[in-house]
């Protein structure tokens, strides 16, 4: 048996799992499969690859000043150059343009033609068998599942297995009303910028959960 596996499972009977945790994970793991399905599903409407659903998916929820390549690779888990190779593809069948940001000409801004956000809103609206799962717990279950799933979501993301975007609400950056009259009236610290409201709804990859600052 090589040393790697053996290591892996003395580790495994040295700290054996609670109940609790073997049926949570058991849990996530048959939940990834069932997600991969719904994107197929969406995908095969759209004629869309997996991949490149999640990454109109990427360009319509994200703020478009942090809509870039570098951020998508991250969300996707790929490669830059895989990231470059879905952009390119969406582009050519019309779905996606490439902007250089005007403050910072080394960086490439996505955005979504029109068909593009046509496609984004069919991905977003066309759910229904998880609308469904999801309308089957109560409001307070969803809000506990909610915020368990968000603090597992946040501890993967900070060892770096993937990239947590969310919008501002529940970020440790993110002070509401900050200034009431104002047509911007949120603030964010890290960015040290004002925010509207329409801003703080769409996602971030900066996003750090309030609840777990002190987590990487
Ligand atoms: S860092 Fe936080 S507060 Fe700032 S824009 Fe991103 S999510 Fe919003």
């Amino acid at each position: 048996m090589p040393a790697i596996l053996n290591l892996s499972l003395s580790r495994r009977f040295e700290e054996p799992m609670t109940a609790a945790t073997l049926r949570l994970r058991r849990a996530l793991t048959r939940l990834a499969p069932a997600f991969r399905r719904l994107a197929l599903r969406n995908g095969h409407l759209a004629s869309l690859t997996p991949v490149q659903a999640q990454a109109i998916l990427f360009c319509g929820r994200t703020r478009p000043n942090l809509a870039t390549v570098g951020h998508l690779a991250r969300e996707l888990g790929s490669s830059h150059a895989t990231a470059v190779g879905i952009v390119d593809g969406l582009g050519r069948r019309g779905l996606l343009e490439r902007r250089t940001k005007p403050d910072d000409r080394r960086v490439t801004l996505l955005t979504l033609t029109a068909q593009g956000k046509e496609l984004f809103c069919q991905l977003e609206a066309d759910n229904p068998a998880l609308e469904r799962a999801l309308a089957s717990l109560p409001a307070s279950e969803q809000e506990r599942v909610a915020q368990a799933l968000e603090s597992i979501s946040a501890h993967l993301a900070a060892e770096g297995i993937f990239q947590l975007s969310a919008p501002c609400p529940g970020c440790c950056y993110f002070r509401p009303q900050a200034d009431p009259a104002s047509s911007r009236p949120h603030f964010c610290h890290y960015f040290r910028q004002p925010l509207s409201e329409s801003e703080i709804h769409l996602d971030c990859p900066k996003h750090k959960p309030a609840r777990l600052a002190s987590v990487g």
